[in-house]
């Protein structure tokens, strides 16, 4: 970009032109719970990634109180200097048994996790396969660490074989999401696992959708094709998605976690989480395994929606997660059926070029333990109306 007159507003009006300035709206007026009973006025959010409703948790907050009335609200330093407490000990150790790993390490977002461990893990002669589909934290974590990103065809994990298989470089990481953020579909891990392991190439999966949703227990997408530690060696979790708080770990062997310690710039280089946030999430943790029916219930409102949308003729995709995308092409379109939505009360967000690939423009759809089954109907049939008053255009 130039820094020349009227080169910022020239860029700025070709994205307003082309449908794809995006807009912060003041959001005063956040339910607690989602309900059709509610009669507060405030919108119906279907946009959320707080799929188990912790983030208002009473537990959850008491947790953070408390912490914060014993400790402060800052950390005051990064964790190798003095900043890391027992609340953030405590909270590692936390996740490395939720994880079934041995040790863990925390961050203060997941894309300073992503961004860390792959610039520690790779060099520049280094071979980094993604996923095309991979979050940005990912992707940009190629840039920070100077390798060449290699991305493979979505969820295919053969032509990642064949992009393995022509490798000169000693040293492979393969990353994935979970689940897919924008798409809600969940990563082949087997395939990839496979591979990984005959390749003896690292597989590091970042499961910040599926962590506290999928697997019988909540333990996410390793838990649901039950993969071990082994399959998959470095897995990445956030805590602002399904657990309600805010930060990130990277969970795996006990030589890994204490490499990472040793090397990782946006974990030493960055003042640690208030120790409150780490109170806040362990009692998330806690709740997320204790109140089971939370996993149960979001996961039985998908099916809801699904089956109220394929009857109204809504297009789905073949997601089952809470993530459940309808695409509709263009960025114009998309914009208009969520301001529809908007003005009946109901708020989903359009997801538009380049967080998706151009011409796959979506609603991105997401429930929550704190939905209901009334609020589930009224978005089908609000839904279904707001689509056919707003047509695709040829
Ligand atoms: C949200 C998200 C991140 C980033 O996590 P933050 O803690 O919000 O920075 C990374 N990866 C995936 C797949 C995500 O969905």
């Amino acid at each position: 970009m130039q820094r020349d007159p009227g080169a910022l507003a020239a860029a700025l009006a070709q994205l307003d032109r082309a449908q794809l300035q995006r807009v912060r709206r003041v959001n005063h007026a956040r339910r607690p719970h989602a309900s059709m009973i509610d009669n507060s006025g405030a919108p119906l959010e279907f946009c959320s990634n707080d799929y188990l409703g912790l983030a208002r948790h009473p537990a959850v907050v008491r947790a953070f109180v408390r912490a914060a009335e014993r400790y402060g609200v800052g950390s005051g330093a990064s964790h190798l200097v003095t900043g890391h407490g027992p609340e953030h000990a405590a909270l590692e150790e936390q996740v490395a048994a939720y994880t079934g790993r041995e040790r863990a390490l925390c961050f203060s977002s997941g894309y300073l996790a992503n961004l860390g461990v792959i610039d520690a893990l790779i060099e520049r002669r280094d071979q980094l396969l993604q996923d095309r589909l991979n979050h940005a934290s990912l992707l940009d974590a190629a840039r920070l660490a100077g390798a060449t990103l290699q991305r493979y065809p979505h969820n295919d994990a053969l032509a990642a074989e064949r992009m393995l298989s022509t490798r000169t470089a000693a040293n492979t990481l393969i990353a994935t999401d979970g689940v897919f953020s924008m798409d809600g579909d969940i990563a082949p891990l087997p395939a990839l696992a496979r591979l990984a392991s005959a390749q003896n190439a690292w597989l590091l999966v970042d499961d910040a959708h599926g962590l506290g949703v999928l697997g019988r227990t909540g333990r996410g997408t390793c838990e649901h094709y039950q993969l071990d530690s082994n399959a998959v060696p470095i897995l990445i979790g956030t805590f602002g998605k399904a657990f309600g708080t805010c930060g990130a770990f990277v969970a795996g062997s006990a030589d890994l976690i204490e490499f990472l310690l040793q090397k990782s710039r946006t974990y030493i280089y960055t003042t640690a989480l208030p120790p409150a946030i780490a109170a806040a999430t362990r009692a998330a943790l806690e709740l997320s395994e204790a109140e089971s029916w939370r996993r149960e219930k979001v996961l039985a409102l998908v099916e809801r929606f699904r089956s109220g949308a394929l009857a109204r003729e809504i297009p789905l995709t073949d997601s089952t997660t809470p993530i459940q995308p309808v695409l509709l092409g263009s960025a114009a379109r998309a914009l208009a059926v969520s301001r529809a939505l908007d003005v009946r009360g109901i708020r989903v967000a359009a997801i538009r070029p380049p967080t998706v690939p151009p011409g796959t423009a979506r609603l991105r759809i997401t429930f929550s333990a704190n939905h209901d089954e009334a609020a589930i109907d009224h978005l089908v049939g609000t839904l279904a109306q707001a689509l056919a008053a707003n047509p695709a255009v040829a």
